[in-house]
């Protein structure tokens, strides 16, 4: 808003300028076909943006989250949907914090290539839900190899990825003496479990997320695909979920200025009792309403982003971040709904589709409701709720 440069406008105008090639009717039509978007996430691997975080000396260019997440934003800004390919951004953040030089040499080169995909991360469990340190799921070492047995749901991505970050338990609940202890994070090769121990069964959604259950029995992964110590997993995959709920907020950003974009424009064209619908409060009213909560939740979007990349804790601002834009994104879809009356309706205006896919964010990665709970709790100091 003010008329500073903007540092990322290099790396907007190029992602821009990619996703003009691929307009509304393209993701309308991967919509309506519950279809992955193949031939857009094959461009953004062929130009390097999902290889952003890569560090230079395996093939990267060694941008941080805050590059990252301006990636995202401008995907979801152009009316695509950053959920295709988002968990390659984050489960990367785990694997450079957390993971070996000899894990790092073994897959970072080959992602930077665009030859393999991170695009998985298997954590919720259908008995547990929000509640991660029940997970039931388990690991156990057996001659040199993990055996890994139990079941997890709405994991995205899975038959779009050829490795997938797993959090499994190695340490029974009941041997532990803090809870979050005793969990493992892994690398699965996907292109080797699957059939082998590991069974896909897809998820028909509301949104077109590629997402599935998943039933482990069995499954034998080497013991070099442990990532960093046995038991401290659950510590290593808070950088990824930090990760995660700051690329979140920013691909928010993008779909709350679309919404914007998209009423503002119809509201000065659509003209009804001879005058445009624009010209009324009562309807420009809300859609600056939702300009102004887009842009302050942007505000809190950067400054996760900066926290993140500069290794400090960032647990509050990455929820806080996640919880405004999820919010404020929400608010815009809805004002823009009701700015475009039936049209809004009408797939062929997409706004019935970005209104779904934003809905999203209220409840996954994380819902608001377990935001304000680490708020109180972890900010205020509140006693924990549950
Ligand atoms: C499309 C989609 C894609 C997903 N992709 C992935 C993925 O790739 N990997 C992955 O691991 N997970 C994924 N998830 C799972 C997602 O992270 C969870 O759905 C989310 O964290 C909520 O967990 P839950 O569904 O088990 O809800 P629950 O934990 O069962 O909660 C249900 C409701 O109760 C509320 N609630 C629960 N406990 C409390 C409490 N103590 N106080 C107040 N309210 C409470 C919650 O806020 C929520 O609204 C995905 C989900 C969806 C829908």
């Amino acid at each position: 808003m003010n008329n500073e440069p903007d540092p990322h406008q290099e790396i907007r105008d190029a992602v821009r300028q990619l996703c003009s090639q691929y307009p509304d009717e393209y993701f309308r039509q991967v919509d309506e076909k519950k279809a992955y978007p193949e031939k857009f996430v094959d461009a953004l691997m062929e130009a390097g943006w999902l290889a952003a975080m890569i560090p230079e000396e395996y093939g990267g260019p060694g941008l941080g989250l805050t590059a990252a997440s301006v990636i995202m934003e401008e995907i979801n800004r152009c009316g695509g949907n950053s959920g295709a390919v988002h968990g390659q951004m984050y489960n990367m953040s785990t694997l450079l914090r957390s993971g070996s030089q000899a894990q790092k040499e073994k897959y970072l080169p080959a992602i930077a290539a665009g030859k393999l995909r991170i695009q998985s991360m298997g954590v919720t469990e259908p008995t547990t839900g929000t509640d991660t340190t029940k997970i039931k799921t388990t690991a156990v070492k057996k001659d040199g190899r993990y055996v890994i047995n139990g079941q997890k749901v709405w994991i995205s991505r899975v038959q779009h990825s050829d490795l997938m970050i797993l959090l499994a338990r190695t340490t029974p609940l009941g041997e532990v003496t803090k809870k979050s202890d005793g969990m493992s994070i892994f690398i699965v090769d996907l292109r080797q479990a699957i059939g082998h121990g590991l069974t896909v069964r897809p998820i028909p959604n509301l949104v077109n997320h590629e997402t599935n259950e998943l039933f482990f029995d069995n499954l034998e992964i080497p013991e070099e695909n442990l990532i960093g110590e046995e038991g401290r997993g659950f510590k290593y995959i808070l950088d990824g979920l930090n990760a995660e709920r700051t690329l979140i907020a920013a691909e928010c950003i993008g779909d709350g200025y679309w919404f914007i974009e998209r009423a503002t424009k119809y509201a000065k064209e659509r003209v009804v009792f001879d005058r445009p619908i624009g010209k009324n409060q009562g309807v420009q009213f809300p859609i600056a309403e939702a300009f102004i909560e887009i842009e302050a939740a942007n505000l809190m979007r950067f400054e996760a982003c900066r926290l993140f990349d500069a290794y400090l804790p960032c647990g509050g601002p990455a929820n806080m971040a996640k919880y405004l834009a999820a919010k404020a994104s929400w608010e815009a879809a809805n004002v823009c709904l009701q700015t475009h009356g039936g049209f809004g309706f009408s797939n062929e205006y997409d706004i019935e589709r970005k209104f779904r896919e934003t809905r999203l964010y209220q409840v996954a990665p994380i819902s608001t409701n377990l935001i304000l709970a680490y708020v109180a709790e972890h900010l205020l100091g509140l006693p924990r709720s549950f």
